[in-house]
């Protein structure tokens, strides 16, 4: 049941994890890893009605109460010290959204967990929030499932970040390096959106605009990117 980008998210939490799903809608994360007995407990988190109530009963009906526990919250007010939490996963958002999320209390990462963080859009936002929280960048998926790219990434906390670049913070330090076919297909999607916009503006005057400055800035930024085969 759970589909190939939570699979490879479910990939990375530790074995025996004390886990927080933040918009948990399901929570299929956090049962699937119950069910093969993959970490030791887990809150599943979600701000609306409806969805908390899915997940309540979808943790009841795989019998995974003892284990996963459903809780109606915004953000990380699902989860408190006592739950000593060790991992969070944050999935199928926005990477806007994402870092709301994750600058609301600062207390709630004073433990600092490890964060497996799958931004839909904006993962720029993300990476560069994890950058200025001491939040180091371990690893990176760019995975491509029925029409859709998706990006995954680890972060652990450590004394002394490394500063990224602007072309790491946009396309991912691990995934700029090893630039997957996935990366390619979504990097050269996004520059024919770009050229799109930078032809209709053309057409319609509008050259002297900031908007032209960033389209063009931007089509420059990922024809470097994906030209360059090093
Ligand atoms: N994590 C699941 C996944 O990846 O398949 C569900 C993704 S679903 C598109 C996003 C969920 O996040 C929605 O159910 C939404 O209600 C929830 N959500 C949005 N903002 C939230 C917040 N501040 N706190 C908790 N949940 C939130």
């Amino acid at each position: 049941k759970l589909s190939q980008r939570l699979l490879h998210v479910a990939q990375h939490v530790p074995v025996g994890a004390r886990l927080a799903d933040i918009g948990s809608d399901h929570a299929y994360l956090p049962v699937y890893l119950a069910k093969k007995g993959l970490i030791s407990f887990a809150v599943a988190g979600e701000v609306v009605a409806g969805p908390h109530h899915n997940a309540t009963k979808i943790i009841a009906q795989e019998q995974m109460s003892e284990i996963v526990q459903s809780r109606l919250a915004d953000g990380l007010a699902a989860y408190t010290a006592e739950d000593q939490i060790d991992t969070v996963t944050i999935c199928g958002m926005g990477g806007p959204l994402m870092v709301n999320i994750l600058s609301a209390d600062p207390q709630k990462l004073a433990a600092k967990p490890l964060l497996i963080l799958q931004p839909n859009v904006g993962a720029d936002a993300v990476r560069e929030w994890l950058m200025n929280n001491y939040y180091e960048i371990t690893a990176e998926e760019i995975l491509s499932e029925t029409g859709h790219v998706y990006e995954l990434m680890v972060a652990q906390p450590v004394a002394n970040i490394k500063q990224l670049s602007a072309d790491e913070i946009f396309f991912g330090p691990k995934l700029v390096a090893q630039k997957d076919p996935a990366f390619i297909e979504k990097w050269t999607r996004e520059l024919h959106r770009e050229e799109k916009i930078c032809t209709a503006l053309t057409a319609a005057g509008k050259t002297a605009t900031p908007k032209y400055q960033e389209v063009t800035a931007k089509i420059v930024q990922i024809k470097g990117v994906l030209a360059d085969d090093d």
